[in-house]
C-alpha cells in the first residue's frame, strides 16, 4: 500500500476513494498529466491487517475492450500472467428450453474478455502508485465537509485538514458520502437479493468456458479462472442468503451442485464465501460544479451481466479525454464533456442489467416463455445475437486516443 504523506494542501485533483475505481483513475492520471498534484482520500487504513474492501476475494470478468484499456495504460502485461481467457460463455434457463452460447471465435477473436481475481490489480495498484512523486494519500481518512467556490473545491477532512483542488472526483462506490455531501440526489431500488461469491474447484478442465445459468434458486454465474477453478457469483434471496453462508463446506458444495446441475462438471472444493446485498443505486446527474462522479459512485448496479468495473473504465477513458489538453481541470467544459461521453453507455448498461434481473427473476410462465424464446432465438440467429456478445466484449463505446 502506498505511504501517507500530508504535506500539501493545494490540488489540481482529489480522488475521494482509492478502490478499484479511485486508484486505476489515479494511476492513469499520474502518467497523463505528471505536472498535476493528485490528492487520493481513502477512507480504509493501509496498515490494517484487513484485505482493502475494494480488492477482496472478488473476481471479475474483464470485456475485450477493457482489456485493450489496461493494456493501453502499462498493466495488463502484469495481470495477464494471473488471467483467465473466456472463450465462451452459455447462457441458459434451467428447467427450460432457451439457451444461447457466445464464442470468442464466432467474432473472430481469440478471447471475449479474461477474468482476473481483483486482489492482483490490487497489489499491482498499489506497488505502481507508491512511486509516483505527483500522488498523495490521505488515507485513513474521509471528507466531512465540502465547501464550492467559483475557483476551486475546499474540502475538510475527519483528521482536520484541509484542500483545496479545481476537480474532486467521487469514486467511493456506491454508498459514497461525499456525493451526498456534494448534493446529488439519488434514486435506489433494493433487489432484496444478495450475491454469494466463492471460489469452486472443478474435477475437470474448465477449457475457458463461462456460464450464466437462470436457476429457481436465482441467477448462477461461473466464471473460470486459472488452475481450472471457477469464480462463482450466486444471487440468492436476501433471507436465503445466511443459510447458504452458514453451510460448512461439503454442504455448500453440495448445495451449489443440485442448484446448478452438472453442465459445468462436478465441483470438488470451495473457498472463503462473501455476501454483498443488491441494490441498483443511480445519480440523477454524472457532474456538479468542479465534481464528477465515477465507478459505484455513479453506477451501483446488479452484478449479474458483469458490467460494473468495464463501465468504471469507460468513466475513467472518458475522463482522460476530457481533461485532455484542460488547463483548468474542473472547467466547466471538461465536466460537459465528461458528461456527454458517458450518459448514453450508462444508461443502456443500467437498462440492460436492470431488465436482465427482472426478466430472469421472474416465474411467470409466460415471461420464462419469452425469454426462453429470446434465448433459443440468439441460439439461431447471429444478428440478435450480436448485441449480447458486443456488451460481452464491451465494445460498445471506444473513445479514440484514450
Ligand atoms: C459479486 C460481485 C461480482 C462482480 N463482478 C463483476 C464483473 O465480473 N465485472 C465487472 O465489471 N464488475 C463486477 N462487479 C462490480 C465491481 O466489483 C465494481 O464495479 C467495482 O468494485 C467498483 O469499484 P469502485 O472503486 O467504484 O467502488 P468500491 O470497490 O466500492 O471502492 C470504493 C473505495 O472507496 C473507499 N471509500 C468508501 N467511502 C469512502 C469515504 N467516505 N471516503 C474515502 N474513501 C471511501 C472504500 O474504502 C473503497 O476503497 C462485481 C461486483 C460484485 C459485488
Amino acid at each position: 500500500m502506498p505511504a501517507t504523506n500530508q504535506s500539501n494542501s493545494r490540488f489540481d485533483i482529489i480522488i475521494a476513494g482509492g478502490g478499484m475505481a479511485g486508484s486505476l483513475l489515479a494511476w492513469c492520471l499520474a502518467q497523463a498529466r505528471p505536472e498535476w498534484q493528485i490528492a487520493i482520500i481513502e477512507r480504509q487504513d493501509c496498515h490494517s491487517e484487513t484485505v482493502p474492501a475494494s480488492f477482496d476475494s472478488r473476481s471479475i470478468a474483464l470485456a475485450a475492450g477493457s482489456v485493450s484499456l489496461l493494456q493501453r495504460w502499462g498493466l495488463w502485461p502484469v495481470l495477464a500472467a494471473n488471467a483467465c481467457p473466456l472463450e465462451q460463455i452459455w447462457v441458459s434457463d434451467r428447467g427450460h428450453f432457451g439457451k444461447t452460447r457466445l464464442t470468442a471465435s464466432e467474432y473472430q477473436q481469440a478471447a471475449l474478455g479474461q477474468v482476473l481475481e481483483v486482489e492482483h490489480l490490487g497489489n499491482l495498484l498499489s506497488t505502481k502508485l507508491a512511486h509516483r512523486a505527483n500522488l498523495t494519500y490521505f488515507q485513513p481518512d474521509f471528507i466531512t465537509a465540502i465547501t464550492p467556490t467559483t475557483a476551486c473545491q475546499t474540502v475538510q477532512l475527519s483528521s482536520g485538514a484541509e484542500l483545496t483542488s479545481n476537480l474532486l472526483l467521487i469514486a467511493e462506490g456506491g454508498l459514497s458520502q461525499s456525493r451526498q455531501l456534494a448534493g446529488f440526489s439519488m434514486s435506489s431500488d433494493d433487489y432484496q437479493q444478495s450475491a454469494i461469491i466463492a471460489n469452486l474447484a472443478l474435477a475437470q478442465p474448465h477449457n475457458n468456458t463461462a456460464f450464466e445459468r437462470f436457476t429457481e434458486h436465482g441467477p448462477i454465474a461461473l466464471l473460470p479462472l486459472t488452475n481450472q477453478r471457477y469464480s462463482l457469483v450466486w444471487t440468492v434471496a436476501r433471507e436465503a442468503a445466511a443459510e447458504l453462508l452458514a453451510l460448512d463446506d461439503q454442504a455448500f458444495i453440495a448445495a451449489i451442485q443440485q442448484a446448478f446441475g452438472y453442465r459445468a462438471g462436478v465441483f470438488t472444493a470451495a473457498g472463503a464465501r462473501a455476501q454483498y446485498p443488491l441494490t441498483l443505486r443511480r445519480p440523477d446527474e454524472i457532474v456538479r460544479h468542479r465534481t464528477a462522479l465515477l465507478g459505484n459512485s455513479l453506477h451501483n448496479l446488479h452484478p449479474i451481466a458483469g458490467q460494473g468495473f468495464n463501465l468504471a473504465i469507460r468513466d475513467i477513458q472518458a475522463l482522460l479525454l476530457a481533461l485532455n489538453e484542460a488547463s483548468d481541470p474542473g472547467d466547466y467544459k471538461v465536466l460537459r464533456t465528461y458528461q456527454q461521453l458517458r450518459e448514453q453507455d450508462i444508461k443502456r448498461v443500467v437498462w440492460f442489467t436492470d431488465a436482465l434481473v427482472r426478466g430472469f427473476s421472474n416465474n411467470s410462465r409466460l415471461v420464462a416463455l419469452a425469454r426462453n424464446a429470446g434465448l433459443a432465438a440468439m441460439l439461431l440467429c447471429d444478428p440478435l445475437k450480436r448485441p449480447l456478445a458486443m456488451q460481452a466484449m464491451g465494445q460498445g463505446q471506444p473513445y479514440a486516443k484514450y
